[in-house]
């Protein structure tokens, strides 16, 4: 395979099969593309004149003496450079994304179109606040809604991801903890064998020890187990429900009140909240701080498609501990309480500060909010059980080839394991390139890690049952096809990507994230 200066392979043609070579590289109408540094000419820029000769200096002796380096496109090579590089991307506007625990759904358009609004989009963050109502409006809007839909007395509208949700939890934690005067002595977090890798991340990033509490065999949390590793040591639990397995952890009243006896917090991952959502009110659970991944279950475009928004929500017990800003209501007129100073609630001298410059992530809360007006309390509750109708249809249709990894119904994703793959030679892996063949985003693998080669699918509600089919179809044929032996085209997989087979381990152990250009990538060699 050659391979360009950075360690990636370039040519299409490389990755095409020798009878369907093309002169371009390029198959059919999916044109092949290079980086815009190895298309363009970095000496020039995409318009260069000639240097007119007898021109005095105009600017003083400040013309710049050397190229800036960029490549020189000019803007109809530069415009199809990234429309290219679009069509690569796979987006759930393409087909379905079955990835388990993110939540891949169709974003409805009546979000972009309201997110579109100038009043909304063309806000300036520095506006003043007469000027900004409306959005504040909005966005204590959706902060009701957010504690209503959890029944949470509070709610950190600004973390910008779930992760970021996390660190404001953890932080609120943290904090609680420096009030009683205990921050010192509890320093254990505890979190279940099949934890999300953000929850633990987190927990050590405050300074925290993780430990990672025993499932019970049934994919749950299991509770004795817990109880022992209780002690006034400990500063709360991170529990993920549906948990990462697909599975509600029944136990979960039970476990909230031995933290909380335990003079511990709860703090729930509600990246799964798409399964409960209109159904079950994570307050009446016992949760101390729990973030919404809106982005996840109220539909707004993520990963490659956009950002992401976490809103926190908090207990009483945490609430005070907010960061800032938070959105005030005063003689009708919405404020933005930005500065402990300002701060008239009592309650709200303890506050951990400020998670981020602004006031979160804006075009995210006017996408959830249309999804959530446009659904309403029933439509909600309705998207919820078709989530886990649908997740419950692909166990079902994929149980005959594929082996889910625990036994009964599931909540909104389907977990298998890689026995079926049992002495064909197939791995996870090798399966997950195969659907890449087939026109599918491979499910999540290898995670959960309580789970051998774990696959998670998580279909959604906004999967119809005609696609459903489709897909379920391609992969019990995936299965038969490895159990057949035809373990080499497993291996072989993708053949119908513009790349094969990549060296991941290497990908991941030296990540080339910089081009260079060729002379000094060869000095350094
Ligand atoms: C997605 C996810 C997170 C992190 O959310 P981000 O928005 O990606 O930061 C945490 N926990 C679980 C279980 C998730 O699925």
């Amino acid at each position: 395979m050659s391979m360009n200066n950075q360690g990636r392979p370039t040519k299409a043609s490389d990755a095409m099969d020798a009878n369907v070579k093309t002169f371009t590289g390029n198959k059919a109408l999916m044109i092949e593309e290079a980086l815009s540094f190895e298309v363009g000419d970095l000496s020039g820029s995409g318009v260069d004149l000639q240097e007119p000769s007898g021109e005095y200096d105009r600017l003083g002796g400040l013309k710049r003496n050397n190229m800036i380096g960029l490549p020189g496109l000019s803007e109809p090579e530069a415009m199809r450079h990234f429309v290219r590089l679009s069509q690569k991307n796979y987006a759930i506007d393409m087909g379905p994304f079955p990835l388990g625990s993110c939540t891949m759904k169709h974003n409805p358009r009546l979000n972009e179109k309201v997110a579109r609004l100038p009043g909304f989009a063309d806000l300036h963050p520095l506006a003043p606040e007469s000027a900004a109502q409306g959005a504040l409006e909005l966005i204590d809007t959706l902060a009701f809604w957010l504690k209503e839909l959890t029944g949470m007395p509070a709610v950190a509208m600004s973390p910008k991801a779930g992760a970021h949700g996390e660190l404001c939890g953890m932080m609120a934690i943290k904090a609680a903890l420096e009030a009683r005067g205990e921050a010192g002595k509890r320093v254990r977090v505890l979190a279940p064998e099949s934890a999300h890798g953000t929850n633990p991340a987190t927990a050590v990033l405050c300074g925290f020890k993780v430990e990672s509490i025993p499932g019970d065999g049934t994919g749950r949390v299991d509770l004795e187990a817990l109880k022992e590793k209780l002690g006034d040591d400990v500063a709360g639990i991170m529990v993920t429900n549906p948990n990462t397995c697909g599975l509600f952890e029944r136990d979960i009243r039970a476990i909230a009140d031995a933290v909380h006896e335990a003079g511990g917090y709860f703090y729930c991952d509600g990246a799964n909240f798409n399964a409960i959502a209109g159904k079950v009110k994570p307050g009446d659970l016992g949760v101390d701080a729990m973030h919404i991944n809106l982005h996840k279950t109220f539909s707004t475009p993520h990963g490659g498609g956009g950002p992401g928004a976490g809103p926190t929500v908090l207990s009483e017990a945490l609430a005070p501990f907010a960061p800032l800003p938070y959105v005030s209501l005063e003689d009708g007129k919405y404020g933005l309480v930005e500065t402990l100073h300002h701060a008239e609630a009592e309650d709200s001298g303890e506050t951990l500060g400020r998670l981020t410059a602004f006031h979160g992530q804006m075009g995210m809360f006017t996408r959830a909010l249309s999804y959530m007006m446009s659904h309403g309390k029933d439509g909600l509750k309705q998207a919820s059980e078709d989530a886990v109708l649908n997740a419950n249809y692909v166990l079902a249709r994929l149980k005959s080839e594929m082996t889910p990894s625990f036994d009964g119904p599931c909540m909104h994703e389907a977990l298998f394991d890689d026995r079926f793959l049992k002495d064909t030679g197939v791995e996870t892996i090798d399966f997950a390139k195969a659907m890449i063949d087939e026109g599918y985003h491979p499910m999540t693998m290898y995670f959960p890690l309580v789970v051998h080669g774990a696959m998670l699918v998580e279909p959604t509600e906004s999967e119809s049952k005609r696609e459903l089919d489709l897909f379920c179809d391609a992969l019990l044929s995936l299965a038969k096809r490895a159990k057949a032996g035809e373990t080499e085209s497993f291996k072989a997989a993708p053949v119908y990507a513009p790349r094969r087979r990549l060296d991941e381990t290497a990908a991941a152990r030296h990540p080339v994230l910089r081009w260079s250009p060729p002379q000094k990538a060869e000095a350094a060699e």
